[in-house]
């Protein structure tokens, strides 16, 4: 069998939510272009609003895109739905439990939709593999949250899809299970399943994914390997809130310095280049006195206004 060089492959995609009486129309994807290479953790970052369940619900085939061209596993979603569909599992957002099924009834309705045939069902082995074993024959109802939510992904793998989507799927989940997911995740990446996962968590990303692409307010603004990333964001905040107050930042070196409405200090330097010391040695060079100190590490927000091009900032390119 070929196995195509992407799982997932989008150009030009545009998603353009009609007015409604009370709200203008919305571009929610403003000509996306992104590509996840097979085998992938792929992840994809971003605010809230940013538009990265719009690029899950298209794939998944459950919103129809305005423009543009997308290929799950090299087929086509307009010319090939069906193909393209059966290659991928969608782990939705919400809990959305059938209550009056079992786990293992959930599972074979699901495997059903699908056209599984009984023979190729793998329903034990989900079960298993998502530590859902002894509650197979439970109520859905009487399953915890975190079940519920693994019972999710056991649906979206009924097919044996080589891509599984989850949609930030540790929001609202306590540290033990958000681990155990991870785990999982990870074990199925091992046996050659493509991972795609949006979150808004920084931290999550870095933890698991090969490759991040950043999205903001419809457009891609970085996709690059974890590590790449995160060198480019290898930014870190010394504030100082000195002794007397000051009437505007002073220069300090080469350091990109802010004054704080709250009249703290605020120097950025690059961890791999210039450390703490160097910083409050050219602060205090700069004739401030030092009442008291911390430093900040850059979260998701100061990714943006790195990454973003429309940021006020002159030096974020
Ligand atoms: P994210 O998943 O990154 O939080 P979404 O894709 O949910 O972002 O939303 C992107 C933008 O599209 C937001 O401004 C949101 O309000 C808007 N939007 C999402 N779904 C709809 C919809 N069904 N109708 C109108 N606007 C929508």
């Amino acid at each position: 069998m070929d196995l195509p060089d992407n799982a997932i492959s989008a150009r030009g995609l545009v998603k353009t939510y009609p007015a409604t009486r009370t709200m203008p129309a919305m571009q929610a994807l403003k000509g996306v272009d992104l590509t996840i290479p097979r085998g992938a953790i792929f992840g994809l970052l971003g605010p809230n609003g940013a538009g990265k369940s719009t690029f899950i619900n298209i794939l998944a085939g459950l919103t129809k895109k305005t423009a543009g061209r997308v290929e799950i596993w090299g087929r086509d979603i307009d010319t090939r739905a069906r193909d393209a569909r059966a290659a991928i599992g969608v782990v939705p957002q919400e809990i959305a439990a059938d209550v009056f099924f079992t786990p293992r009834e959930s599972l074979d309705v699901q495997a059903g939709l699908y056209g599984v045939p009984k023979a190729q069902r793998r329903t034990d082995e989900l079960l298993a593999a998502l530590g859902l074993s002894d509650k197979a024959d439970a109520y859905v109802r009487q399953l915890s949250g975190g079940m519920k939510r693994r019972l999710m992904v056991a649906k979206a793998m009924v097919h044996n899809p080589p891509v599984l989507v989850l949609d930030e799927p540790t929001a609202g989940v306590d540290v033990e299970l958000r681990r155990q997911l991870w785990a999982y995740v990870e074990s199925l990446n091992r046996q050659g399943v493509t991972i795609v996962l949006t979150t808004h968590y920084l931290e999550e990303a870095e933890a698991l994914c090969d490759t991040i692409a950043i999205v903001n307010r419809g457009q891609v603004v970085a996709c690059e390997p974890t590590a790449q990333l995160l060198k480019r964001l290898d930014t870190r905040t010394v504030v100082v809130t000195p002794d007397t107050a000051l009437a505007a930042a002073p220069r300090i070196g080469e350091f990109e310095t802010r004054l704080r409405p709250n009249g703290d200090l605020a120097v950025a330097f690059k961890s791999a280049g210039a450390g703490v010391e160097q910083v409050l040695a050219q602060i205090r060079a700069a004739g401030v006195t030092i009442r008291d100190l911390r430093t900040e590490d850059p979260d998701l927000e100061d990714v943006f206004v790195a990454l973003t091009s429309d940021s006020p900032r002159p030096e974020a390119a």
